[in-house]
């Protein structure tokens, strides 16, 4: 009981800081989106409204934070990726419905929560990084990845990590529970190894040589052509072509990065302006830009660097679908032992 007053005690004192004055003329933002990456768009909405933004990042706890934090929460807007932690918000109550007539505009119905708790504002495309030497078709479906001519030849990260977990919840939304068990255990027959390292590492194992194959985001790709920090990853990127799964027929599957108004908002009024703005083609363009992502406003452009991937044809399958299956997919990754890699 003691440490729960002290931990709220002197995560407050730590807001205090961060955020000096919840008075008006500012919003404050929970992020699991790194500042950075933010700050581009954020520093135009200051332009654009006078209102400052203060940013808290958080790698993880964001809804304990906010349910320890209660009626005090200084937070207005969270920022996260995927849907699965913006329906953990919703779930675990630190969110509030919007209802909002220029956001409903801007943002397709298929991503953002049917009850105004979520809204996606950008996506990522869950391709495959295939060698460019060694692939020789530029079309493939993910149901292909279980097809025995690619035995050997698949490598991937962990199945339980969330970008595989929506994936697979996206089979399984799209062809059913048994179908998808039936193709996990192809996939799985498929593997070079037991599932490592993370996205980028796929197009690593590509360029080694040690796979064909390797299922990825497509803002990894991004990542790693402009990476003058680690210039390795750019011989990486260069290794691979992306192909686009199931283009010709359902789209590819597709995760967002979103926001939603926290419950208990003291600056509401600029939280929503915020949100407005972070809906508008302008944001969603220059956010798109810094994180290598298409946004989810139809007809918005992505970034050249984004283009030059290929042209993405993104599964309409709502969003919700994908947390919906999310139990159902991760204990199927598990019946079928995904992670044990090949057994053979
Ligand atoms: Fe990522």
């Amino acid at each position: 009981m003691k440490t729960t007053v002290l931990s709220l005690a002197s995560t407050l004192a730590l807001f205090g800081a961060v955020f000096p004055a919840l008075a008006e003329g500012e919003v404050n933002i929970y992020s699991y989106r790194q500042p950075e990456l933010m700050k581009p768009v954020l520093d135009e909405f200051t332009k654009e409204t006078g209102i400052k933004t203060n940013v808290l990042f958080l790698d993880k706890g964001l809804v304990e934070r906010m349910t320890a934090e209660g009626e005090n929460s200084p937070a207005d807007v969270i920022l996260t990726v995927d849907v699965t932690r913006l329906t953990e918000a919703k779930n675990g109550g630190v969110t509030q419905a919007v209802n909002d007539e220029i956001i409903n505009k801007d943002i397709p119905a298929n991503y953002r929560d049917p009850d105004g708790n979520w809204f996606g504002l950008t996506t990522r495309g869950r391709v495959i990084f295939a060698s460019k030497d060694r692939v020789q078709q530029d079309t493939i479906t993910y149901e292909e990845l279980a097809d025995p001519k690619w035995k050997g030849k698949v490598c991937m990260r962990d199945g339980q990590h969330a970008y595989n977990v929506g994936l697979v919840s996206s089979m399984i939304a799209n062809k059913g529970a048994e179908f998808t068990e039936k193709w996990l255990t192809g996939l799985k027959a498929n593997l070079v190894s037991k599932p490592n390292g993370n996205d980028r590492s796929q197009a690593k194992a590509v360029m080694s040589g040690e796979c064909d194959l390797g299922i990825a985001y497509t803002y990894y790709l991004g990542v790693m052509k402009t990476n003058d920090k680690e210039p390795e990853q750019k011989e990486w990127a260069a290794a691979v072509k992306v192909l686009f799964p199931n283009a010709a027929d359902r789209g590819t599957h597709v995760n967002i990065s979103g926001m939603a108004m926290a419950k208990n908002a003291p600056n509401r009024d600029n939280a929503l302006k915020l949100m407005q703005f972070l809906s508008s083609a302008n944001a969603q363009k220059i956010y798109a830009e810094q994180v290598f992502e298409y946004p989810v406003l139809p007809g918005a452009e992505p970034s050249d660097v984004v283009k030059s991937f290929g042209t993405i044809n993104p599964d309409k399958l709502p969003l919700i679908e994908i947390a919906n299956n999310w139990k159902a997919a991760s204990e199927l990754i598990d019946k079928v032992g995904l992670n044990d890699g090949p057994s053979e």
